[in-house]
């Protein structure tokens, strides 16, 4: 950093009212304690993870509908300023939800829906967990927008903070797909590949966060902002189904925020009285090359033991997940699971939702719908009860996982005998 200007110290900024809207403090998933709103992610007495608590006021349905087609219609349960819509964001959110009915039909489900999360403004979930870091990292006078990630963060911090015209550095792992590069370098000209996996990116991120001044990286210093940006998937979820919550769900986990994140804000909805309260089962989904929560969650222990992350779905690449514990958690309680399925699943379930949907998903989403697949044919899911899927990126992204499978069933000259010769017609 510059030494010419004495840098500010953002931690003692003064906040201005409401810039966290009905967010009343951090309070520790560990042990409750609480510290006041800031850039900080571990509880100063036992070094838990913090999290966003509120004190909500009444909110009605039709206030939300009321609201923009985008998650702001959510601010008043989010960590948001009132005025959060004035700011450049990248408004993503309220993605369809759509009725699955020919891949209900393949596996043997009643009634299935996908919530295609690829249609968001850089293709994936994370301009949702985004949107929520870059309000947080401008109410707290950040002057760097920044973050370690396995590609998709990288794609939505640099398209969100060249719409916040601030500067934005984003570290990758120097072995990510291609298509993922591109579509960081496009938004950001500081675009640093690391030669590690994510979690030395990760811990390089995190040595940053510690040295320098005035760096929000989203999913570091300011991750209990970001984490609640996954809520606006539950919430969307169940209002789209007209105010109802789901049976089952299935939810791709990398490092587990979106998953406890859904959980958490269909509970928000419950006891806000926005839904009517019922048991529903959560499902974790993880690639056996990354599967660290799936291993505990069949060993029935506690603890996640780290792994080194071997799998076409890189965006789940995660292999020592900072809220898997809290993974296992919601799943047996709910009585759902975690399972995970092989690299070539996962290349037939993206094909397979592609035919039966027009849904092209990436790797994580053909996860997901492995799983899904896995768990119908375990028993371990009841195909009699309505499912939801949430396909959390999009399949141009990984182009490189189907191109050897699928391409021209025939390449013939432009004459009618020969199109007649491929047996299509
Ligand atoms: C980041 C990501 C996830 C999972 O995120 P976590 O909240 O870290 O578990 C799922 N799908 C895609 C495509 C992602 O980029
Ligand atoms: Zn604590």
């Amino acid at each position: 950093m510059s030494a010419v200007a004495p840098a500010v110290e953002h931690t003692d900024r003064t906040l201005r009212e409401g810039a966290f809207g009905n967010a009343t403090s951090l309070a520790c998933r560990e042990c409750g304690h609480r510290v006041d709103l800031g850039p900080f992610y571990a509880c100063p007495e036992c070094f838990g993870p913090l999290e966003v608590a509120y004190d909500f006021p009444a909110v009605t349905r039709e206030d939300i509908e009321a609201g923009p087609r985008n998650i702001w219609r959510y601010k008043a349960l989010l960590p948001v300023p009132t005025d959060i819509e004035s700011s450049p964001n990248t408004e993503p959110g309220f993605t369809r939800l759509l009725e699955a009915k020919n891949l209900a039909a393949e596996l043997g489900l009643t009634r299935l829906w996908v919530k295609d999360d690829s249609t968001n403004p850089t293709n994936s979930f994370k301009d949702r967990v985004v949107a929520c870091a870059l309000s947080a990292a401008r109410e707290l006078g950040a002057k760097v927008f920044a973050c370690p990630s396995t590609g998709n963060l990288a794609n939505a911090v640099a398209a969100a903070g060249a719409r916040a015209g601030m500067k934005t550095v984003v570290f990758i792992p120097s072995n990510l797909e291609q298509p993922k590069q591109v579509n960081s370098a496009v938004f950001t000209a500081n675009l640093v590949a690391v030669d590690g996996n994510y979690d030395d990116v990760n811990k390089l991120a995190s040595e940053i966060a510690g040295e320098e001044d005035g760096w929000a990286f989203v999913n570091v210093n300011v991750r209990p902002f970001y984490a609640e940006g996954s809520k606006t998937l539950g919430y969307e979820i169940a209002e789209q189904l007209g105010w109802r919550l789901p049976d089952q769900i299935v939810i791709p986990v990398a490092s587990g925020s979106q998953l406890t994140k859904v959980h958490k804000a269909f509970q928000e909805l419950v006891k806000l009285g926005l839904v009517e309260d019922k048991p529903y089962r959560v499902f974790g989904a993880q690639a056996e090359g990354c599967s660290p929560v799936s291993v505990a969650y069949k060993a029935g222990v506690d603890a996640i033991r780290p792994v080194k992350p071997d799998t076409i779905a890189k965006s789940l690449a995660i292999g020592n997940p900072a809220d898997g514990i809290y993974v296992l958690d919601v799943c047996r309680q709910t009585g759902g699971a975690v399972e995970d399925v092989t690299d070539d699943e996962i290349r037939a379930a993206i094909v397979l939702l592609a035919r039966t949907e027009g849904i092209f998903t990436e790797t994580a989403g053909g996860t997901t719908t492995a799983v899904l697949k896995k768990l119908v044919e375990s028993g371990q899911l009841d195909p009699a009860l309505e499912t939801v899927i949430i396909n959390t990126g999009h399949g141009l992204k990984t182009l490189d996982a189907v191109s050897g499978s699928v391409g021209p069933a025939a390449t013939i000259a432009p004459t009618y005998s020969a199109f007649a010769a491929t047996g299509l017609a």
